[in-house]
């Protein structure tokens, strides 16, 4: 049978007994590696999903009528596949993914895959990619699932056809490069979402108007912009890719998920977490202030983990937070990527074996 080569050149048939792709795995970053196979499942006429199949990654036709291209009728998700130290696949919760999919197609008009369809199609599509994912401890499979209205429509209607599609990428675990400890900017001007509005889902049409500012930011030297509600311009609420957390005393307090910020996996968890080591935990509406006066801030999401905040820059003032592995946001850290990558014991029945 001829080979099956890849737009990389790489040989999409799995040999047998090969249990990585040749690479450099100790230099693995944050950049797009493509990998061998994808899942794609169009929705039929009645407005269901029936049957998915896994084919080779690469491009995809898209017909210029589409809602996805004319209206942004589109939601993303975001998961990750670990190697455990036996060898073992597993990844997160994601039944809480596919949970969050299904509340942003109910927004946006979108057929969604049921619980345990999306659960299936992720199982199969990191099995397809296994050589893909990292050793133990050098990073993760990154999984980004997508769901977008692919049928034609003329005028502003909802799609006859959703697509549901899952690529793979392996990353390396220094999100974007930054080795854990990020800097932040308060942006007083442009909020990233509103009462009423999509903060809330995994909407595609939420990230890019926000990109200039974070643009801005970052060539300032910031790792990334923390927004303030859209109303009063005094609460906090997230970060671009990324929810947060402030510590004073025994106290651990993060933004309502009401709306107008997504309501994180990782956040969920930590919550969770966090009661169960003592902590007193407060979802409630955090004064700027209060960010400046906290002992310790910190960042939650599938891809940056759990990250240190080390400076906040609000008004042109900067101010400091402890960090370091002393820390609570880092035994907080070491629990979830514990339990994540299946060192410690998953007493909530969190994680999913892949085999
Ligand atoms: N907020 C936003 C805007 C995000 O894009 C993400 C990443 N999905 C998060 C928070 C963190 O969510 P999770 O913990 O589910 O990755």
């Amino acid at each position: 049978m001829a080979a099956i080569i890849s737009s990389e050149g790489h040989n999409l048939q799995r040999e047998r007994g090969e249990a990585y792709i040749n690479m450099d795995w100790d230099k693995i970053g944050y950049d797009v590696i493509s990998t061998d196979q994808m899942f794609i499942m169009k929705s039929s006429k009645d407005g269901t999903f029936t049957e998915g199949m896994l084919i080779p990654f690469g491009p995809i036709e898209i017909n210029p009528n589409s809602s996805v291209l004319n209206y942004g009728q589109g939601l993303f998700e975001g998961m990750k596949a670990y190697r455990k130290k036996d060898g073992g696949i597993q990844t997160f919760r994601p039944q809480e993914n596919a949970m969050r999919m299904q509340m942003g197609a109910e927004r946006l008009l979108l057929v969604a895959p049921s619980v345990e369809q999306y659960v299936y199609a992720i199982k199969q599509v990191v099995l397809a990619n296994e050589r893909w994912i990292p050793p133990y401890g050098k990073g993760s499979l990154y999984i980004r699932p997508l769901l977008f209205g692919s049928g034609p429509v003329m005028g502003i209607s909802p799609s006859p056809e959703t697509t549901f599609l899952i690529y793979t990428n392996p990353i390396g675990n220094k999100y974007k490069g930054h080795a854990g400890e990020i800097n932040l900017l308060i942006e007083n001007s442009v909020p990233r979402a509103f009462p009423g509005g999509t903060g809330g889902i995994k909407n595609i049409s939420n990230y890019s108007p926000v990109l200039h500012v974070t643009k801005e930011a970052k060539a300032k030297g910031f790792t990334d912009v923390l927004f303030l509600d859209a109303v009063e311009h005094k609460y906090i609420e997230e970060v671009s890719s990324c929810n947060v957390f402030i510590l004073k005393g025994n106290v651990i307090s993060t933004p309502p998920a009401t709306g107008t910020i997504l309501p994180g996996v990782t956040r969920k968890s930590i919550i969770h977490i966090a009661l169960d080591l003592g902590y007193e935990v407060e979802e409630r509406r955090v004064l700027v202030e209060e960010i400046i006066e906290a002992d310790e801030v910190f960042c939650t999401g599938t891809a940056v983990g759990i990250s240190p905040v080390k400076s906040i820059t609000y008004q042109d003032k900067r101010v400091e937070f402890k960090i370091g592995d002393e820390t609570t946001s880092m035994k907080l850290f070491r629990m979830i990527r514990g339990i994540q990558s299946g060192d410690l014991e998953d007493k909530n029945g969190w994680t999913a074996e892949i085999d």
